[in-house]
């Protein structure tokens, strides 16, 4: 593998002006939502510099999220791989997956904004619920834009919303998943900005969602670095390793990470790898990499899991695949789908099909030498599976 890099200035901390981080990021959108966006970047600098607000977040965190999440050392899927293999159990977290960090967070900071509505898209459903959890428990109201094709894949989640008191709004345009969602969520948005928040589920949209939202995820790599010291013989672990679709697990966990020798190794999904396949462009809101076609045009991602089936990836990444501090890898859906089973059968996990990529590139690099034997390797566990079964159920 190639040498590692010092951890350049900046990298992981505030993005340089304009939210740009290197040649990605900043700001592209109608004027009525720059405004906007001003005013949420405003407020969370403020609510950051905060201590009272960084309290009652992580208190919310911890009473109601169940924070901090365990670090699991995966004893016999290590043995069966000869590396040292540690599970952060974002898969625990309250809702099932990470999303609720960041969700909290935004949600306590719309409150803060004065806001009474959340407004948000989703994929796989995860961050429509996390959003409708934390509507529920701010008292907020919350609409959630959701894809036609993912309404029917993911069935138990957009009951979950509603049960919630959440409005999911299926959108029928393009693809109808997430790139669609969003684009609608973003469109819906400039028409209440007066009243409403829009939540982004990950480290993508205009600034500052890339930067806000993977301060949001930091707790996650926080928590692990902390419990990497108490636990690993030598404190770091030599590979972090987390799935990336827009990439904010990612982004949270390589945030405890990046000014460690630690490699960090974003995993896509083969049909949704804008890190690895994708073009510099410009969609909703912020430049960065998105699969294209030779005029230009935004193709679709095609992902057994619904959260990785996104065509571009959050500007951060592409920074720091630029600068060749984090490595971005593929692997495909049947990968993902056997390292479930996998991970199932050797731990007594079910993960989410997105998480099961992460594996799946473990499996592979133990496998083939590009994780050398005996190394110690922290993978974040982005989510429970229990929303892929119906997926699951077609295909093990
Ligand atoms: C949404 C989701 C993802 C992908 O989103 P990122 O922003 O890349 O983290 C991954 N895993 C799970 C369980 C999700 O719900």
């Amino acid at each position: 593998m190639d040498g590692v890099l010092a951890p350049p200035d900046g990298t992981m901390g505030e993005p340089l002006a304009k939210g740009r981080f290197g040649e990605y990021g900043g700001r592209y959108a109608p004027e009525s939502l720059v405004e906007a966006c001003r005013e949420v970047e405003g407020a969370f600098r403020d609510a950051w510099a905060d201590p009272g607000f960084r309290g009652t977040l992580a208190r919310l965190l911890a009473v109601h999220a169940g924070r901090p999440t365990p670090l699991t050392p995966a004893e016999r899927l290590s043995r069966e791989l000869g590396v040292r293999l540690y599970l952060k159990r974002e898969d625990l977290a309250h809702t099932g997956s990470h999303k609720i960090n960041n969700v909290l967070g935004q949600a306590l900071l719309a409150a803060r904004m004065g806001r009474r509505r959340l407004i948000a898209e989703t994929g796989a459903g995860q961050h429509g619920v996390a959003t409708a959890t934390a509507a529920a428990l701010l008292g907020l109201e919350a609409t959630v834009f959701m894809g036609e094709r993912d309404i029917e894949r993911q069935a138990l989640n957009v009951f979950r919303m509603r049960m919630l008191g959440a409005e999911v709004v299926p959108v029928t345009a393009g693809s109808r998943t997430l790139k669609d969602a969003t684009s609608e969520a973003m469109r819906h948005w400039v028409g209440a900005t007066g009243d409403s928040h829009y939540c982004i589920g990950s480290v993508v949209g205009p600034d500052p969602y890339p930067w806000m939202v993977r301060e949001f995820q930091r707790v996650i790599g926080d928590e692990a670095r902390a419990q990497c010291a108490a636990e690993l013989r030598t404190g770091i672990p030599d590979h972090v390793v987390a799935c990336v679709g827009g990439g904010s697990n990612a982004a949270g966990t390589f945030a405890g990470f990046a000014d460690t020798p630690a490699r960090l190794v974003g995993v896509e999904a083969e049909g949704g790898a804008g890190a690895t396949h994708g073009k510099l462009g410009v969609m909703h809101g912020c430049r960065s990499l998105f699969l294209q076609d030779d005029d230009g045009q935004i193709l679709e991602a095609h992902s057994v899991s619904a959260g990785l089936d996104y065509p571009g990836v959050g500007p951060e990444h592409a920074h720091l695949r630029d600068l060749g501090r984090a490595r971005y890898e593929t692997v495909t859906d049947d990968e993902a789908i056997a390292a479930a089973v996998r991970l199932a059968r050797a731990e007594g996990i079910i993960p989410a099909l997105e998480s099961a990529h992460a594996l799946a590139w473990v499996i592979r690099a133990a496998a083939d030498g590009d994780l050398p034997a005996g190394s110690t390797v922290l993978m974040t566990l982005s989510g429970r599976g229990d929303k892929d079964a119906p997926t699951l159920k077609e295909l093990v």
